[in-house]
């Protein structure tokens, strides 16, 4: 098991190496830069030719799109909506054969293993979406930053509190070791490094942010131009925190595992995401995001529904561009995953639930599991298998993983559940089943939220 994840997180880390300096990457900005000088109307026109043609290339070859033609005759329009389930249950026929691919399994929102396929071209256009977001804040890929990310970037901690990657040349601070001790050490620790920017969960960056309105003004902080906030949504009054503690703009983005939609929030109205055109198409059906993604001709998704809520507006009024100069069109009120996505440690230390996703072996043995807390520092994964129950080895492996991951901030137990139990009242399956409620003392110093 730790050697797949040795060797994943040596994949990642060399697309993150290749993509640095990528002709693909460069070329990417590079169109994207010529569409932001378009007109919002040639930007909607540039894209429906440019998902014309993903789906003659890539789609047709599909054999779920073959059976369904709906979907090659109308990639945008009347063809069904795609569910998760229905990729979940099938996902061999939404394959492209002939694209080589690595194979991802997600944690997937429902609880239930997704099992996604993904072209190594798709892993360098991620990141030229990433780089085209972070260079609106001024911020290279491989310029010095300090990370608060957990296992996602594939290397443990090894009971460590941070380590520095050449790669990312950053900093990276175990998101279960945030305390005094820790932070005290990082900036006698970034005195070299001369850090840019702040990348990571929102959850992860707080007690950091108010360590330093406490304990600063540090000269080591004074050249952050940007707070990269990753994967979970951050609450207006931590946005307010970043932003005076660090006297950078906070920056975010929304994006998939199944790589259908990204979006670039804007620097002006913060919570407009702007769409970007070379990475899908969205549409919003049912107050829900559904997605065409163009960059993963490994497995093409069409009308994909994200599970995400969200409202599509076009970039300003009247058909013209937004305050920010973006021609893009603008998803907002974005809601989904990223809501009920905390468990709180030890000591009521917001922890992110994307810090404990997986995408081990050892899980995708289960066809549902959930995290239930119910006190303070303690998570119990539940877990169900269809016609068998996990034997106890099983159990012990997931939980040894688990607890080898969130270190000494939250105690691990792995139970079996009837998979019915596993279904919210929506009959949906919560990720997250958050019964506790923190006291907020030792988070009651933040600044007031807007009123
Ligand atoms: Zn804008």
């Amino acid at each position: 098991m730790k050697g797949s994840a040795i060797s994943r997180s040596r994949v990642a880390a060399a697309a993150f190496r290749a993509a640095c300096d990528s002709p693909l990457v460069t070329a990417h900005l590079k169109t994207l830069a010529q569409l932001e000088l378009a007109e919002p109307n040639e930007v909607v026109q540039w894209q429906e030719r440019r998902l014309r043609r993903f789906v003659d290339r890539w789609a047709t070859a599909v054999p779920y799109y073959r059976e369904n033609p709906e979907y090659l005759r109308s990639p945008d329009g009347t063809a069904a909506v795609l569910d998760k389930e229905t990729v979940r249950r099938s996902s061999a026929a939404f394959a492209n054969p002939k694209v080589p691919a690595r194979q991802v399994t997600t944690g997937g929102t429902g609880g239930r293993p997704l099992s996604l396929r993904i072209s190594y071209s798709s892993f360098f256009s991620e990141w030229a979406h990433i780089a085209y977001v972070w260079s609106r804040a001024g911020v290279r890929l491989n310029d010095p930053k300090i990370t608060f990310r957990g296992s996602s970037l594939g290397t443990g901690f090894y009971g460590r509190p941070m380590i520095y990657q050449r790669t990312y040349n950053h900093m990276a601070v175990s998101p279960f070791h945030l305390s005094e001790k820790t932070f005290t050490e990082l900036l006698s620790s970034i005195r070299d490094l001369r850090p840019v920017a702040i990348w990571g969960y929102p959850s992860s960056i707080t007690p950091f942010a108010l360590w330093a309105a406490r304990t600063g003004p540090h000269p080591e902080l004074a050249r952050l131009r940007a707070v990269l906030l990753a994967s979970e949504g951050a609450l207006d009054w931590q946005l307010d925190l970043f932003r005076e503690v660090f006297d950078a703009p906070p920056i975010r983005w929304y994006g998939q595992s199944e790589k259908v939609v990204f979006g670039a929030e804007c620097p002006r109205v913060p919570g407009h995401y702007h769409v970007t055109p070379t990475y899908g198409v969205a549409q919003v059906i049912n107050d829900r995001i559904i997605g065409s993604g163009m960059t993963n001709a490994a497995m093409p998704l069409l009308r994909y529904d994200t599970e995400d809520g969200g409202v599509l507006a076009p970039p300003g009024l009247m058909g013209r561009r937004c305050a920010c100069g973006s021609p893009f069109v603008v998803l907002r009120d974005v809601a989904g995953r990223w809501d009920q996505s905390l468990v709180y440690g030890m000591h009521d230390e917001p922890i992110s639930s994307a810090a404990l996703n997986f995408h081990d072996e050892a899980f995708a043995r289960f066809d549902r599991f959930q995290f239930r807390q119910e006190r303070r520092g303690e998570v119990e994964l539940r877990v169900a298998s269809a016609g068998r129950v996990p034997d106890a080895a099983e159990l012990e492996k997931a939980r040894c993983l688990l607890q080898h991951r969130v270190g000494d901030r939250l105690v691990i137990s792995v139970t079996v559940a009837a998979a019915d139990d596993l279904l919210s009242r929506r009959g949906k399956i919560l990720m997250i089943d958050q019964r506790y409620r923190p006291s907020q003392a030792d988070f009651s110093a933040m600044p007031a939220q807007p009123a």
